[in-house]
């Protein structure tokens, strides 16, 4: 069921400054992890304006729910096992929507500019001389995780946080990363696309010293009804993802941050009254008997 143009009352796109959605235009835009409530404005109304929705597998049904009724919906994701279509005929189905004077909205799950291959699309539009525009959106990596009661950075847990992605364009485990340097210096790990090869990646992290006791949270369709955490370590973290039935999509944590949940899961409190705790890094648990509580180095 598509609302009428126009979702957006035209006083607040003006109140705001929104752009002028021009024919010929592709605007490069993130769909946020899946609650369309985390849409931002600039999105919405490049819904309501555009004439085609280019779209990817992981955006939501509700959220194409705001094209016009009229808009054309163009589908470029993975489907029924089927491989995804080529990045070149993604960006050339583009460049040729946007030089029929269409209004091309090419709308991507999260945030285009991360794991999300927004930059060989923009790319693509400047070889073309075809004029765009960038709508951040909320990763998974961050939003999706603080559905989970999850901040990647916390005082004092970490000071920097890595976003890897677990699957090279071949569909393997990454080689053009310094595994070994990300799992010693990386205080917090959090993993796109990782479910496939998470046994390996765990392996290599365990290898370069890793506490096997190490926190680690799996979030599958993170702000979506589907949502599901699993918390676990690093050890053990493949076989309990295997033995959960735990599947993609999914963002995988590593690191004392996952801790934090017992004091800031808002939505386990919320949906399932789960008690939080105002003071969750000094809670021992299974996975953090050391005996020393706060102070626990992250590295073994
Ligand atoms: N551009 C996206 C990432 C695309 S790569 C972003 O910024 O979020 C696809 C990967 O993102 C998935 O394999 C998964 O690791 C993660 N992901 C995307 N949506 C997710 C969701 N709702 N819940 C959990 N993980 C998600």
């Amino acid at each position: 069921m598509r609302p009428a143009a126009g979702v957006l009352p035209g006083e607040m796109r003006q109140r705001f400054g929104l752009p002028v959605f021009d024919s010929g235009w592709v605007w490069l835009a993130g769909a946020g992890p899946g609650d369309p409530g985390l849409l931002t404005l600039h999105t919405v109304h490049g819904l309501a304006e555009a004439d085609a929705v280019v779209y990817d597998a992981l955006v939501d049904e509700r959220i194409l729910a705001l094209a016009k009724p009229t808009a054309e919906l163009v589908f470029a994701g993975k489907r029924g096992g089927k491989p995804s279509p080529k990045q070149r005929d993604i960006s050339d189905r583009l460049i040729e929507l946007a030089r029929e004077g269409k209004r091309v909205l090419r709308l991507k799950g999260g945030d285009p500019f991360v794991f999300g291959r927004g930059g060989e699309e923009a790319l693509a539009l400047v070889g073309a001389k075809i004029p765009f525009r960038v709508i951040p959106g909320v990763s998974a990596g961050t939003g999706g995780l603080a559905y989970a009661g999850i901040p990647v950075t916390h005082r004092e847990t970490n000071q920097a946080v890595t976003f890897v992605t677990g699957h090279s364009a071949a569909g393997d485990v990454p080689d053009g990363m310094d595994w070994q340097a990300i799992g010693k210096g990386s205080p917090v790990i959090v993993l796109y696309m990782a479910m496939k090869h998470l046994g390996v990646i765990a392996e290599r992290f365990l290898e370069a010293g890793r506490a096997p006791t190490d926190p680690v949270a799996v979030v599958s369709n993170a702000s979506t009804p589907n949502q599901r955490v699993l918390e676990t370590t690093l050890a053990r973290a493949a076989a309990d993802v295997a033995a959960a039935g735990m599947e993609a999509p999914a963002i995988i944590c590593i690191g004392e941050v996952v801790r934090l949940r017992q004091g800031l899961d808002w939505l386990g409190a919320l949906t399932e009254g789960r008690i939080l705790h105002p003071d969750p890094l000094s809670e021992t648990s299974d996975a953090h008997e050391d005996g020393k509580g706060k102070q626990r180095p992250n590295l073994a």
